[in-house]
């Protein structure tokens, strides 16, 4: 079954070290098996959810912020069984190389793309996309054949990044915060209504929740994405597995992206 777990939904220093969400990443079960920013907890959410961590082709750290990378080596040595085979590889943003340790970077195989850069991870094809307005981040584009996931990492909202986020069949957004806040290093809801506007997925999905968006009830901000953009939204649950195998499409109701 191709689908997409999310280990983790918080976002923010605050929510991460309350663990009022979890924060051990997206799990991509594609062509490839991803593991996507593997903040605190990434092994144990792995392993509660019943995730084999031997079973992954490739861990992917889009920045350098604990709650996307703290996990990342204790991830290596469980995909490599503790470091005895050589398997696996690491796609890690430029900057963030550094906080990954000699020994762990020889367990894997190391790609570190910039953005624009194509490669494959075994028969998925993977795009690294830009973001902007915060400290250096990558994106993702996984183009799967049951349709395009994308990943919008951590980012401000700019002209420039709509073209990446179009065709998607499922765009993730890392929305911090709810309607009306002032933010200028990452999405709130209204810049998410935007983006849907313009990049129409077939499915949008919020993710990475800091306290005041959990605080105004992240299921009553997704509604209102989808009632003004039309767009069929949902806020990520920890836990919460898409099915992409067996989606019924759009306008059906939000229950059919359930397994
Ligand atoms: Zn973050």
């Amino acid at each position: 079954m191709a689908s997409i777990t999310f280990l983790g939904t918080g976002g923010g220093r605050f929510v991460v070290l309350s663990q009022r969400r979890y924060s051990g990443g997206i799990w991509l079960d594609l062509e490839s098996r991803i593991l996507l920013d593997p903040g605190p907890g990434a092994l144990i959410r792995t392993l509660e959810f019943n995730m084999n961590p031997e079973k992954l082709d490739a861990l992917f750290v889009s920045h350098r912020h604990l709650d996307h990378y703290s996990d990342a080596e204790v991830m290596i040595e469980a995909m490599t069984h503790g470091t005895k085979k050589k398997r696996g590889s690491l796609v890690i943003e430029r900057n963030t190389l550094p906080y990954i340790s000699e020994y762990h970077r020889k367990a894997v195989n190391v790609l570190v793309p910039m953005a624009g850069d194509e490669f494959w991870i075994n028969k998925l094809r993977v795009q690294a996309i830009p973001t902007v307005g915060h400290v250096n981040s990558l994106g993702f584009r996984f183009h799967s054949k049951n349709g395009t996931v994308t990943y919008s990492s951590d980012t401000n909202l700019d002209e420039s990044l709509i073209r990446y986020y179009r065709n998607a069949r499922v765009l993730i957004l890392n929305c911090i915060s709810p309607s009306g806040t002032e933010i200028k290093t990452h999405l709130n809801v209204d810049k998410t209504i935007e983006i849907a506007l313009k990049a129409k997925p077939e499915l949008l999905v919020l993710t990475h929740f800091g306290m005041q968006m959990l605080n105004s009830n992240p299921e009553k901000e997704a509604a209102r994405v989808e009632r003004e953009s039309g767009i069929e939204t949902l806020a990520a649950r920890d836990g919460m597995t898409l099915d992409l195998d067996n989606l019924s499409g759009t306008g059906e109701g939000n229950l059919d992206w359930f397994r």
